[in-house]
């Protein structure tokens, strides 16, 4: 027979897949003899049987009920009983944290009987009439679908009627109207008496908290969090005793957490609400107050609170976000879990906490997610910018953005899908908004803390949030918001700083976040328990400089043709591709010989000495030329100006007069031409205008291809154009030798792109040979190059044995890789149906995203192994955008990379992921290919 319940003293703390985190937790915490009020745990396995069968599994209910009979002993309270009744949450809980995303139903047990016994035991009528107005409402919209708004109605209007601003401010007589008036809502939307007997509450409230780990909301937050059924399936419920915050002034209850999560300060982080209960802090319906106040107001549960912060982090050797509730001067927990924080904070903590050693170095490293330090490149507002803020609120999610204010979630969706840069702008928000978050650049709320839904599921999106802002007020029907003086409307433009706290009107200037001592820190014990090296992709001096400041140990992709796209010299390069005989050819490619080679030494100097892999040009030539729907627009404007202007003087202005888009074309041409020319001029000057574009369109139309891609570019460009491979040598190899005798140390590494036979780095490597003797005899200094190919190509992975005798060294490029192993391209593939296969799980991942290990993977583990049975030493790294993917790195470590080379601010998340993949070795599968 299976069990599906567990009382908080026998549950297997570790089981969090069985009993959820939230009971395993409890279980865990009752058992290292925290104070934790009574409970059980309903297991998930009970949840998918219910949501399977639609009813709860035979014998759950028989369990229920010994439990409570158990619950009754260990309180002295009756379940139901009139004089001294036990009253119980039903709280759900799954093995992946959910923050608000499923249901809690408080004080269940509560019907006319039970509420009098509550009064007399407590003799305090305001806080039964509180306990049983929750307790209908909460159950009324979980159990029995009541709409939400119709208790919020109700509560306002009498809140208006008796004029009072908080619920604090009813009074027992109030409340009970308040659930009088409650009770006739759920009876009028249900059809139904509301049910008295407890335990059909209990039994149906079990059913509806299982139901809700299918509701939307939990539904599209799995979605998006990527959260599997391997990694959380089903909910459990929890049936705890109530302990009451909201008994008067020596109760209270709050959140949170062992450290700042913020900022990763050793310094408790969290806040409280005297005579509330649970959801009011999380809910925002007051502004709590910081734990540093509880030290005034209730000196002893402070000393008691910091007691069970110790011995959670102790005990849990992580941060821990907990809940805790103080009745009558006695304190509870109940709830803990890791906490989520951002990314600085992670870093921090993890340096601090192995400094400190309740962790070791290496579980600082393997703490944190690599991808999370995307994070620490969060922008913050330009320095100097000196605007004046409108209002502050609470910095509860650190970052700084702007965007159009929207004032709903559903709007937000809606603009954000049109690529609008949106700040989501709420009173306070709700799980239901969650949609909102996640269209939105960042949110801004005028109640609640930093523990409120919006910070705490903005921090957990990384994304920047102001919280508590009370100087906004919002005009959801109007559709306007008014901040002091200023008045908002829907599309406005407002900056807000999740750091510091402070709303701007307007769009304020941001700037990139810089490296802090605790990263160098983490990235240097990295560096120290890597095996695998972490280069970047740089183009120019600028990238390189930069690559190096982010810990990059050399440049993995150098691509030249970005030297050729310079503006002032692509005429040159035009000029190349035009020419018609090899001496004009020769010329062009003379004066940029020049311009390479200071290209080549600004990145030698940058790197000082770090390897620099330089890859010859690679895409098709027609890619320097405009497109001949451009030419052919412009030769045809061209023709009619010719004629338009004929006879006149004042050239420069007719032609503006006559066409404005002209300017666009061949401004720069005309600037050159003086008002007086005589005609003869103007119409020799646009003869010469148009017969370059002619030219330019024939060689367009020969140069054309059905698909480029795959077609004369690369390897097989620079063999059928030897001069162009030929000057690039020549002018690295100058670049060197003059780095050298400046004193520059060079480790200098050149590529061939889209090689696929032994032939062609043979005859590269002819040109490679005689250009160096040429510039050594010349120079004086005999550079020390090394000369590599790219692995891009299907048949050089199958080749790779044969490659390596010629080639030092393989790069993987993987984005080619991928496409011509998928045989997708790319841009097809993303823009049309790879969207699809993701979301109908045909492909689980975007191969140019994440490396496709099983095929893509399985090629470059075999071009690696062949490759080093004939070049043992054969240096192998990949310079495709998976590069800094984490599950790639790790792949990468795995098959015996030597390094990976990723875009710059992605080198800090590789060098990371490299550490842990070395540390987590043992443990990867030798299976991933199967
Ligand atoms: P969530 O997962 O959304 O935090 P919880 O199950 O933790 O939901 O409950 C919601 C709120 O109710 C929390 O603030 C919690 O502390 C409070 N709460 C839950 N159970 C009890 C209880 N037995 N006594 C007092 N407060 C409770
Ligand atoms: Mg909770
Ligand atoms: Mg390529």
């Amino acid at each position: 027979m299976t069990t599906y319940v567990y009382s908080f003293e026998r549950g297997d703390g570790k089981n969090k897949m069985l009993l959820g985190g939230k009971g395993a937790n409890l279980a865990e915490m009752t058992q290292i003899g925290l104070n934790v009020p009574p409970g059980f745990t309903i297991t998930t396995e009970a949840c998918l049987a219910y949501l399977e069968h639609d009813a709860l599994p035979d014998g759950v209910m028989d369990e229920v009920r010994t439990a409570m009979c158990e619950l009754e002993e260990k309180t002295g309270r009756g379940f139901g009983s009139k004089t001294n009744p036990l009253l119980v949450s039903v709280r759900s809980g799954s093995a992946m944290s959910m923050p608000g995303m499923m249901d809690t139903i408080l004080n269940l047990g509560l019907n006319a009987e039970t509420l009098e016994g509550l009064i007399h035991q407590t003799d305090n009528p305001r806080f039964g009439y509180d306990a049983w107005r929750r307790f209908i409402q909460l159950y009324g919209k979980i159990a029995l679908g009541v709409p939400d708004e119709l208790f919020d109605e109700a509560m306002n209007e009498l809140k208006q009627k008796v004029g009072a601003k908080q619920d604090v401010d009813l009074t027992g007589p109030q409340l009970k109207e308040l659930a009088q008036s409650y009770v006739g809502i759920v009876e009028k939307h249900t059809g139904h008496p509301f049910p008295t007997d407890p335990m059909q509450q209990l039994e149906m409230a079990i059913a509806a908290v299982f139901r809700s780990w299918m509701g939307k909301r939990a539904v599209d937050y799995r979605r998006q969090f990527k959260i599997t059924p391997e990694m959380a399936n089903g909910t459990a419920v929890n049936v705890c005793t109530m302990v009451f915050g909201n008994m008067g002034n020596d109760s209270a209850t709050g959140v949170g957490f062992t450290r700042n999560p913020a900022t990763g300060e050793n310094v408790i982080f969290g806040e409280y609400l005297t005579n509330a209960q649970g959801e009011d802090v999380v809910a925002g319906i007051r502004t709590p107050k910081p734990i540093a106040e509880m030290a005034l107001e209730m000196p002893r549960l402070h000393a008691e609170l910091m007691d069970l912060r110790n011995k959670l982090e102790r005990h849990y050797k992580e941060i821990q976000d907990f809940e805790f509730t103080i009745e009558k001067g006695r304190l509870y927990a109940l709830q803990t879990r890791n906490g989520k924080m951002n990314a600085r904070a992670m870093v921090v903590t993890s340096v601090e906490m192995a400094n400190e050693g309740v962790i070791t170095r290496e579980q600082a490293l393997l703490r944190a997610n690599p991808a999370l330090l995307e994070q620490l490149m969060v922008p913050t507002l330009a320095p100097g910018s000196n605007a004046v803020s409108l209002a502050t609120g609470l910095p509860a999610s650190p970052g700084a953005a702007s965007g159009r204010v929207v004032f709903d979630a559903d709007t937000a969706e809606a603009r954000g899908k049109l690529g609008e840069k949106i700040i989501l702008v709420r009173e306070e928000t709700k799980p239901e908004d969650i949609h909102g978050f996640f269209a939105a650049e960042g949110i801004l709320t005028a109640r609640g803390g930093k523990t409120s839904h919006a910070a705490v599921v903005a921090r957990g999106m990384g994304k920047p949030c102001v919280s508590g802002c009370a100087a906004i007020q919002i005009d959801v029907h109007a559709r306007k918001a008014r901040v002091g003086e200023a008045e908002f409307v829907e599309g406005d433009v407002i900056t807000i700083d999740g750091t510091t706290g402070k709303v701007y009107a307007g769009r304020i200037p941001t700037v990139e976040a810089e490296f802090f001592g605790e990263l160098q820190t983490l990235l240097e014990w990295a560096d120290e328990a890597a095996t695998l090296k972490v280069r970047a992709n740089a183009d120019t001096p600028n990238d390189a400089a930069r690559a190096k400041r982010f810990g990059a140990v050399g440049i993995g992709l150098c691509r030249t043709e970005r030297m050729f796209n310079d503006p002032g010299r692509l005429p040159v390069v035009q000029e190349m591709i035009l020419a018609d005989t090899p001496e004009e050819r020769q010329s062009a490619l003379d004066r940029l010989l020049p311009f390479q080679r200071e290209d080549f030494k600004g990145i030698f100097r940058a790197m000082a000495g770090l390897p620099v892999t330089v890859r010859l040009l690679d895409p098709p030539i027609h890619e320097f030329l405009p497109t001949a729907s451009q030419l052919e627009f412009e030769i045809d404007h061209l023709r009619n100006l010719k004629r338009a202007v004929r006879g006149m003087n004042e050239l420069p202005e007719t032609l503006r007069m006559l066409d404005p888009e002209l300017h666009h074309a061949y401004v720069d041409s005309l600037d050159h031409l003086n008002a007086n020319l005589v005609e003869y001029e103007h119409q020799h000057r646009f003869d010469a205008l148009i017969s370059r574009r002619e030219a330019m369109l024939r060689k367009v139309h020969a140069l054309h291809e059905v698909n480029p891609m795959l077609g004369h570019r690369g390897v097989r460009l620079g063999l059928t154009n030897p001069e162009i491979y030929t000057m690039q040598i020549r002018a690295l190899f100058e670049a060197a030798a003059g780095c050298m005798r400046e004193g520059v140390t060079v480790n200098a590494e050149i590529m061939v792109p889209q090689v696929c036979t032994r032939e062609e780095l043979v005859r590269v490597k002819a040109i490679f040979d005689t250009e160096l003797d040429r510039v050594t005899a010349l120079l004086g200094e005999r550079p020390h190059v090394r000369f590599g190919t790219m692995i891009e190509v299907v048949r050089a992975c199958m080749r790779a044995g044969s490659l390596a005798q010629i080639a030092e060294f393989f790069s993987f490029g993987t984005n080619d890789l991928t496409q011509a192993t998928f045989s997708f391209s790319r841009e097809d593939a993303e823009n049309k149906f790879l969207p699809f296969y993701q979301e109908t799980k045909i492909l689980r991942e975007n191969p140019f995203e994440v490396l496709d290990v099983k095929g893509v993977g399985r090629l470059m583990q075999m071009a690696v192994q062949w490759g080093r049975e004939v070049r043992p030493d054969l240096k192998v790294g990949i310079c495709g955008e998976q590069g800094g993917q984490p599950d790639s790195v790790r792949f990468c470590h795995a098959i015996g990379l030597d390094y990976v080379s990723c875009s710059a601010p992605r080198v800090p998340i590789a060098r990371l992921a490299a550490a842990q993949a070395k540390l987590r070795e043992k443990e990867y599968s030798t299976t991933v290919f199967d």
